[in-house]
């Protein structure tokens, strides 16, 4: 299909949904200055995620986690914001039929944009939660302590980490239970920027495409569901929903 027929056929999927649901993974940040963890310029083609992004690595030296988080993710995160797929799932919540975005992404954007009913799947990096008391805090509490304290410390004396799912870990129950309802009661499921290779993430899809909704992926790269797709777009998520308005 070309592209102008591909964008006709989008519109008019999106615009004759009742119940639309998205589901949204790194690539939707990439134009924020987020790299994804895979894709070109991809932070797996740089860092190990064996160090940065598990559990049990991060139990093992919590000091290299952090260090990465301060020399790498956050400077970056600081200075993103929202771009034109935030601001455009925004919006379809407003003016459309947008009743849920299920985000793996940890970066807080969607909420920037104005998105109201966020399922955030993984977590959510300005939050740091104490592995002794549970306490959670914002990050900005924690921010500050990174120059000095190596890694951050709760008063309790327990380990801070931020308020993310990492590998190895379990995802939260009612956030899994609540994104599985939201594909099941859905007419139409948007894939926006997700490799679909995160497990148990890439199973929501599949729960909606049971349950009869059309699925439609826009993903630059090709992922593992895309021959179960009414429609798949290897275009700029951006470029794409902006065609909607
Ligand atoms: P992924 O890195 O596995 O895949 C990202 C996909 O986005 C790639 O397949 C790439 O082709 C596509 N992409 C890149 N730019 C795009 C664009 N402009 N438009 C459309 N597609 C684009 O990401 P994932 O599937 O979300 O899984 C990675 C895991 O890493 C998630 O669990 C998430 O928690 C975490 N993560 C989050 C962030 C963030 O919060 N911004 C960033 C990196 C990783």
């Amino acid at each position: 299909m070309e592209t102008t027929a591909e964008l006709k056929y989008f519109t008019e999927i999106i615009s004759q949904s009742k119940h639309l649901v998205a589901f949204t993974g790194a690539g939707c940040s990439a134009e924020s200055g987020i790299p994804t963890y895979r894709g070109e310029g991809g932070l797996w083609t740089k860092y190990d995620p064996d160090k940065f992004a598990n559990y049990d690595y991060f139990i093992k030296d919590p000091t290299y986690f952090w260090s990465f988080f301060k020399e790498i993710r956050l400077p970056i995160l600081e200075k993103s914001e929202p771009n034109d797929t935030h601001r455009t799932l925004a919006r379809l919540e407003v003016e459309g039929n947008l009743k849920m975005v299920i985000t793996q992404n940890i970066d807080g954007l969607h909420q920037l944009a104005g998105q109201k009913n966020v399922c955030e799947l993984h977590g959510n990096t300005r939050q740091v939660v104490c592995l002794t008391c549970a306490k959670k805090m914002p990050f900005e509490e924690v921010g500050k302590k990174l120059d000095t304290e190596m890694p951050p410390l709760c008063a309790c004396g327990g380990l801070l980490k931020p308020d993310v799912v990492l590998f190895g870990e379990a995802l939260p129950q009612k956030v899994l239970l609540e994104s599985w309802q939201a594909a099941q009661l859905c007419d139409t499921f948007l894939v926006v920027g997700s490799s679909l290779v995160v497990q148990p993430a890439a199973q929501i899809p599949l729960v909606a495409r049971k349950n009869g909704a059309k699925l439609v992926i826009i993903n630059l790269d090709p992922t593992p569901l895309d021959s179960l797709a009414d429609l798949v777009i290897n275009q700029k998520s951006s470029d794409v929903l902006q065609a909607l308005f």
